[in-house]
This record gives C-alpha cells, sequence and structure tokens, in this order.
C-alpha cells in the first residue's frame, strides 16, 4: 500500500541539498502532498532555477522567499503560507537550512560563532514560533490522539555532531566548533519544544541525516543525497509519540545527547 503523505508541508533551505532532494522525492510520491511550501532566501537567482523549474511542473509546490536570519522575512513567509493554506493547519515543519564553518578551540572567533548560532538556532526557533498556529491548527483538525504526521510534526534538521557523548569520537576528524554548538543548542530547543508543544499534539523530532555528499556535506561523504533522503522519509513515516524529543539519524537509530 502506498504511503500516505502528510497534507501540508513545509521545507526550509530548498534550493540545494537535503532540502531540494526532500522536494523532489516528496513530488514523486503515489499520493504527493496537497501543498509543499519550499523556501529558500532567493528563488530567482539563477543557480536555483531547478527548484523553480520543479514549481512551474508542479502545482502542488509553492516557493516562498525565507532568510533564517531576518525575524521580517520569516513573518512575511508566515503570512504568505496562511494565505495560501485558505484556513487549513500546516502538518510537518522541517527546520532544514544551516550552515558550517571551519573552525577549531584555537580558530573559532566571536563573529563565526554568531553567525552560525544565528542561522542553525535562532533561526529555526524563529520559523518555528511563526509558524506554530498554523501546526495547531493542524493537529487541532485531527480528532485521534496519537502525535503523529497526520496530525502536526515539527522536524529540526540537527547532526550527529551535536551529540555531547560522541565528542571524543569524533572531534579529532571534524571539529566544526561554531557548527557543533549551533546544533547542541538546536538539540536542546527541540527537547523544550516536545515537552511544551505536546500539549497541543506537536510532535518534535531531531533527526541527523547522515554524513551527506552536498555542498555542506563535501565529496568525501559516504551517502548520497538520495540515500539519506529516501532514509529521512521512511522515518519521518513511522515518527510516533516514543520519538518526541529525542534524536534519531536517517535510519531511525537514536543518538544520545
Ligand atoms: P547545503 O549546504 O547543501 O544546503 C544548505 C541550505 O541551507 C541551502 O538551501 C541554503 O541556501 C540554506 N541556507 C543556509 N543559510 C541560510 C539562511 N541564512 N537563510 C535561508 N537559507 C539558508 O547543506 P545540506 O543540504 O547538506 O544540509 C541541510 C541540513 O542538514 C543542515 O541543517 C545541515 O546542518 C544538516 N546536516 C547535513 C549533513 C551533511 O553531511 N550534508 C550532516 C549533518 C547534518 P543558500 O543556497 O541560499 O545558501
Amino acid at each position: 500500500m502506498a504511503e500516505s503523505m502528510p497534507r501540508t508541508i513545509l521545507i526550509t533551505g530548498c534550493n540545494r541539498g537535503i532540502g531540494l532532494e526532500l522536494v523532489k522525492q516528496l513530488l514523486l510520491k503515489p499520493t504527493p502532498p496537497e501543498q509543499i511550501f519550499a523556501t529558500c532566501r532567493n528563488p530567482d537567482a539563477p543557480q536555483n532555477q531547478e527548484l523553480k523549474k520543479l514549481s512551474a511542473k508542479h502545482p502542488n509546490l509553492v516557493l516562498i522567499k525565507l532568510e533564517m536570519t531576518d525575524s521580517a522575512s520569516i513573518g512575511k513567509a508566515a503570512k504568505d503560507v496562511e494565505k495560501q493554506l485558505k484556513g487549513r493547519g500546516l502538518n510537518l515543519l522541517i527546520n532544514n537550512a544551516g550552515i558550517i564553518t571551519d573552525s577549531t578551540l584555537e580558530s573559532v572567533n566571536e563573529k563565526d560563532l554568531l553567525h552560525v548560532y544565528m542561522t542553525n538556532m535562532v533561526g529555526p526557533m524563529l520559523v518555528t514560533k511563526a509558524f506554530l498556529p498554523l501546526l495547531k491548527k493542524a493537529a487541532q483538525a485531527v480528532r485521534e490522539a496519537e502525535m503523529n504526521w497526520h496530525k502536526a510534526v515539527l522536524i529540526n534538521i540537527s547532526s550527529i555532531t551535536s551529540s555531547i557523548e560522541k565528542v571524543p569520537e569524533t572531534y579529532s576528524f571534524f571539529p566544526a566548533l561554531s557548527y557543533r554548538c549551533s546544533k547542541a543548542a538546536l538539540n536542546m530547543l527541540t527537547r523544550c519544544q516536545s515537552v511544551v508543544y505536546k500539549e497541543d499534539g506537536i510532535l518534535c523530532t531531531a533527526i541527523h541525516p547522515g554524513w551527506v555528499k552536498t555542498d555542506l556535506g563535501g565529496p568525501q561523504a559516504p551517502l548520497t543525497v538520495d540515500e539519506s533522503v529516501h532514509g529521512i522519509l521512511k522515518v519521518l513515516c513511522a515518527l510516533s509519540e516514543k520519538h518526541n524529543g529525542i534524536l534519531v539519524d536517517w535510519e531511525g537509530n537514536t543518538i544520545p545527547w
């Protein structure tokens, strides 16, 4: 039987990498979502034509301009989406957009730390706050008690490098200090959101997509973006209450905080 998809989805950072592949695979599902809101900071830029072409071909794909570090841009995006939803809610929000910089304990500086924190942690928090009324609306529209993507799900795309327990095994070959700290903060945010938003029926989970060949992951990464997203969608389909407030990888394995 074909997997049933959430009816309405918003994903940030969809012009390349994991975000773009999520959009592509969702569009190819036998019963695709009724509306996919794909955000990117500059939908008209020449390098973002692949996403633009997809939206011209698929009426259920709507491009939304959104800059993660600008609260006015996030607020406007939420208004645009609300208008397009015509009274319906948002079943799935994926905070995917993110950046990485090369930083170690020696090289890191204030500007780098703040920029990465702003994009990877403050941005997702503001995006979630702005779209929360729409997530709540979707959760309220479904009577069943069990939290899953038929009601409302919030996903924060994190990283295994955020895991404090795993630092001794990962730091030496992948320091990325500012990135790690930002994603560890994003995990804390996810955990707090999972406690508070549970009352509204919204499931909150952090997902590590694996080490993936994208601009961010680099060419030496073992996973293709196709494999990673295939896994992420499988995990998303299977999410239930027991995944609330935890970090899982693209194969569904729990990663310790
Ligand atoms: P990419 O570098 O390929 O894509 C990053 C996306 O984020 C782009 O769409 C980019 O848009 C967007 N973005 C960055 N900054 C902003 C901003 N300020 N406002 C709006 N959009 C922004 O990365 P991936 O696809 O690999 O990464 C996606 C997520 O997965 C990230 O959160 C990353 O941390 C996480 N991840 C990735 C891993 C990997 O191995 N690839 C491993 C673990 C986690 P633009 O083109 O405009 O810059």
